[in-house]
Parts: structure tokens; sequence; C-alpha cells
């Protein structure tokens, strides 16, 4: 593969970005997914000249030939993390070398370019210093990143597509549980998995998703938040959510997680939080955990907590998983002690409340 070239984005500022007042409404309740930064940023890529033409445009909608691959092959890859700004206004990035590789592991799987790690993180903070009036101040929101690459050549043939197109976009994010950590229900699929041996359950990549919305949309009607998702062997180990990785506590103060198994998204947030409950004092076991497993433990009171995490929502916590039949709910349903000290030791560090003993937190923009 040919050297890339430096990187060194051009700049083209929007002709009309969002003013102050309209911004403020937006900030005020942004949701999630739903507003857009006014800059986007782009960069391609063929075999012949590496990755080329980073630049910053204005947002706006892509163009694209019917025959573009992607649309046809599905392949494409995506990240998400998040900016924070601090109370003293500095915006920071929280283990953002840790996206940018496994992005790259996750293009390696589709058969996709590698964005260098360089690119990558530069990519984030050239958007950011054109959007830094986006990055919300204040109740645990934050400014959501979606670094995202497709197959942009057009051509119905199926080999790896010769023209790759990156993107990144941004959009603020309100506090997940404004109201405080809310319990949420999810249901089993035993008849869908979200990914099987030797497949791309470990890559972050659209497909993977294309395949979690029926049964998450079986979950909804069940009245469940999310869908948990079963090894697709054995149909007996509970691997993970549609997108977000699961810990349960136990009676001893003893923390487990599915190890991570080819098949499940290995989460920076699950990697974070193993690290942060050992520095509290936890034991925490990688291994595998069987639907039985979470039934009885939740029955006889060895789970005491069950929980998930991932970057939009940090952690929510597990008030019972339901399947056809039956239910299991551990401790009293409420949101667990450990799982509130928990994502209060990782969000404190995010948004600088805390010291970073790790060295994990980024800065893009200073106060
Ligand atoms: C993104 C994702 C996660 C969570 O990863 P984080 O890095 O913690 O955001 C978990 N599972 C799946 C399937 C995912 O796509």
């Amino acid at each position: 593969m040919t050297a890339s070239p430096a990187f060194a984005p051009t700049v083209e500022l929007h002709p009309h970005p969002r003013t102050r007042d309209e911004l403020g409404v937006i900030l005020a309740n942004p949701g999630f997914g739903n507003y857009f930064t006014d800059h986007m940023f782009l960069a391609k890529w063929t075999p012949d000249e590496g990755w080329a033409y980073p630049r910053i445009v204005p947002y706006g909608p892509l163009t694209l030939d019917p025959a573009t691959a992607v649309l046809h092959y599905a392949q494409e890859v995506f990240e998400g993390l998040k900016a924070y700004a601090h109370a003293d206004g500095s915006i920071w990035l929280f283990r953002p070398e840790a996206n940018a590789e496994r992005m790259q592991r996750s293009a390696h799987r589709l058969a996709l370019p590698e964005l260098p790690t360089d690119w990558f993180i530069g990519s984030i903070k050239a958007l950011i210093e054109v959007d830094a009036a986006w990055v919300p101040n204040g109740d645990e929101k934050s400014l959501y990143l979606r670094p995202f690459m497709f197959a942009s050549e057009r051509f119905l043939g199926v080999r790896p597509s010769q023209h790759v197109t990156y993107g990144l976009i941004s959009s603020p994010a309100g506090a997940y549980f404004p109201e405080g950590l809310k319990p949420v229900s999810i249901w089993l699929s035993t008849e869908y998995a979200r990914a099987g041996a030797g497949g791309t359950g470990a890559a972050k990549c659209g497909g993977n998703y294309a395949s979690s919305l029926l049964p998450q949309q079986e979950a909804a009607a069940q009245g469940c938040a999310q869908v948990a998702f079963l090894d697709s062997t054995e149909h007996k180990w509970v691997e993970e959510l549609g997108g977000m990785n699961l810990f349960y506590v136990q009676s001893d103060g003893s923390i487990v997680t599915p190890e991570l198994s080819g098949s499940i998204l290995e989460g920076i947030t699950r990697d974070s939080l193993i690290t942060l409950a050992r520095d509290l004092g936890h034991e925490v076991v990688e291994r595998r955990v069987s639907i039985d497993e979470w039934r009885d433990g939740c029955a006889d009171g060895t789970i005491t907590e069950v929980f998930a995490c991932g970057t939009a929502a940090v952690v929510t916590p597990i008030r019972s998983l339901k399947w056809e039949g039956g239910e299991a709910v551990p401790g009293d349903g409420e949101a667990g002690k450990v799982t509130s000290e928990l994502r209060a030791a990782l969000v404190d560090i995010q948004y600088g409340r805390a010291p970073d003993r790790h060295g994990w937190l980024q800065q893009v923009l200073p106060a």
C-alpha cells in the first residue's frame, strides 16, 4: 500500500451556520442523534493514492451513484465516541486511540483499508475546532462523534471496493438518564443470533446492527428496551446486547463479564470498567455466563446486579431479563450500588471531576 500523505485537511466553512439562538435551543435539549453540527469531515482512499483529500466541509447530503458498492454488499464500519466539556470549558476525548485501533480491526475484517490513528484523531480534532460551540457543557451532556467508512466505488462485482470514503459527523447528546439511573428490561432472543463463530461479531459494522433490528422490534413488542443475544452454536451462553456489553455483580462483590469470544464486540466502556472495578477492589473475571447461571443466580441471590455498558448510555442497570414464559430479576430490580459506583467512577474521569490515573483523556481544545 502506498504511504498515506501527512494529515493536513482543507477547511471550507459553512456559509450559514446555525445562529447562537438556534444552537442554544438545540443544546438545551439535544436528545440523541437528532441534530448534526454545521460541518463534517471527509477523506477518500484509493489503492493508488492511499488516504487522500482530507477536508472539513459544510454538513450536507452525500450524492451516491445507485451502483455504489456499500448499498449492495454492506462493506461498511463505524465508531462511536464522545467529546466532553470540562467545568473550565476545555474539551477532551476519552481513549480515542482505542477507537482508532478498533476501527482498524473492523476495517480489516470488512476488507476495507485501515485509517491511520493520526488521521482518525486528527479528523476529530479538526471537526471539533470548527464546531467547538456545539460541545454542550453541564448536566453530563457531550458531543457524540460518529466516524464511518464505506465502499464508495460504483461497481456491482463482488470484491473489496477500490474507492473508499471515510466520514466523521457529530451530534450533541443529552444525558441518557437525566432523572437518575433507570433500570430497563431486556428480552432474551431465542430465535435470532447477533453474530456467529467466524462472522463479523467482533467488528463494529452496520450489518451487525441490521440483523439486530428485527429481534429488537420483538423486544419492544414485549415491553423491553433491548435484546440479549445468545451464542449461535450452543444457544446457551449470553453474549451481549445489540450494542452494549454485559456485567454481572455477585453477592461476594466479584464481577463477571463475558469473555471476548470472537463474536462479542470489544467495548471500550467494558474495558475501562474492568480496570476501574479492579481499582475499587473488586475481583473481575472474564468468562462465559450461561443463561442458566443468569436465571439461577438471580433466583438464589448469587447475582445481585446486572448492567449493560457502552459509550452512548455509559451504564444501564438491568431490572429484568424476560423470555417466553419467564423472567429473572437480580436483587430488588433497582439500580445497584456497584453499578452506580462504577458508572460514577467512569463519568467522573470523563468530565474531569476525578483524577485521570490511567491517562485516558486527551485534550482537544484548551479552556
Ligand atoms: C459499540 C458496541 C458496544 C460498546 O462499545 P463501546 O466502545 O463501549 O461504546 C458493545 N457492543 C456492540 C455490539 C457494539 O457495537
